[in-house]
């Protein structure tokens, strides 16, 4: 049989059927990743081939996973330690954002869009609470979705408390699979039990499940919203990580400099203080952002612009 992953636990899994019915699962023996450490061989999005057994507490043997579109880590802050999959063959991300309570920065937007774009996960900034923005504060939304429009972003505003936008957002998930992400607090929760039907009733049909095994944090959930739609949730994570990036390569995760750097007098060029450089003659001409310059510039020296 044929499932997706919709819950991981490090040692067992919960998995959806074609057909959508649940059944928890372990690994055969063991699989591992080429070239990489991590501490999950499986995570939420895979799919993977297994048989029933109706021995033992466990029903299901998975003996297959399939090579992934894309997967997402969690990178240990120890450089010797295992990484962790968050998800794996994800079609978007939506990056949950406010701008007020709590306000979003524009260094954890960025940080988040250079993550993606590493991982090749297309991602669409959401407003939320729009219903507590004043005149001035829709204008500079406006402002700000633009410059993302601009560099090939695509934005949404929506209020989670009247409706604003739902449908719209309902429309952009639709036969897709996406993580949702965002700092707490944004809305993300009650966002979902917009989108999701039935929610507490699947939330408590996994929870059967997991009140079987031990006690395990849990990483990330997957939601159907209808057959061929699917939302993962994170919660507890705050950020996704990524494999260190060189210096010289992080402007190709900046769509705007990754355009002009054929540009730069010197191939090698970090855009921070080289002499024709293409990219700073763009932030000069306010043709990139130079609130996503700083951006570049924080995480290129390291800097903690997290919050
Ligand atoms: P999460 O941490 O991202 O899951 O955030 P929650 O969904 O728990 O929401 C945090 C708080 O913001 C709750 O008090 C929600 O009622 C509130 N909230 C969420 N969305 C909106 C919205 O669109 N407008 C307003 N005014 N409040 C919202
Ligand atoms: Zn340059």
């Amino acid at each position: 049989m044929k499932g997706v992953v919709v819950k991981s636990t490090g040692s067992w899994y919960l998995l959806r059927d074609e057909e959508g019915k649940l059944h928890r699962a372990r690994l055969r023996g063991k699989f591992k990743l080429k070239g990489m450490k991590v501490s999950n061989p499986l995570a939420v999005g895979d799919i993977v081939e297994f048989d029933v057994e109706t021995t033992g507490e466990d029903t299901a043997v998975i003996h297959k996973i399939q090579d992934r579109e894309n997967y997402i880590i969690r990178q240990s802050t120890h450089k010797s330690a295992y990484s962790h999959i968050i998800a794996a063959n994800l079609d978007q991300a939506l990056l949950i954002v406010t701008l007020v309570s709590p306000r979003t920065s524009f260094g954890f937007i960025d940080r988040f869009l250079v993550t993606a774009e590493a991982y090749s996960i297309p991602t669409v900034i959401v407003y939320n609470k729009t219903d507590m923005y004043d005149d001035e504060m829709r204008d500079y939304q406006r402002q700000i979705s633009h410059m993302y429009e601009q560099i090939g972003y695509k934005t949404m505003a929506v209020s989670a408390k009247t409706k604003e936008g739902i449908d719209e957002l309902t429309k952009l998930l639709h036969g897709k699979t996406s993580l949702l992400s965002g700092h707490s607090g944004v809305g993300k929760s009650t966002l979902i039990n917009l989108i999701v039907p039935d929610l507490e009733l699947k939330t408590s049909e996994i929870s059967d499940f997991s009140d079987k095994g031990v006690h395990t944090t849990t990483f990330a959930e997957m939601f159907e919203v209808d057959t061929d739609t699917f939302i993962i949730d994170t919660p507890g994570i705050k950020e996704l990580g990524i494999v260190d990036i060189p210096a010289a390569e992080l402007g190709h995760y900046f769509p705007e400099m990754r355009e002009r750097m054929n540009q730069c007098r010197f191939n090698n060029c970090t855009h921070f203080n080289e002499p024709g450089c293409a990219v700073i003659e763009a932030v000069r001409k306010n043709d990139i952002s130079l609130t996503r310059y700083e951006s570049y510039l924080s995480m290129m020296h390291g800097q903690d612009n997290r919050k």
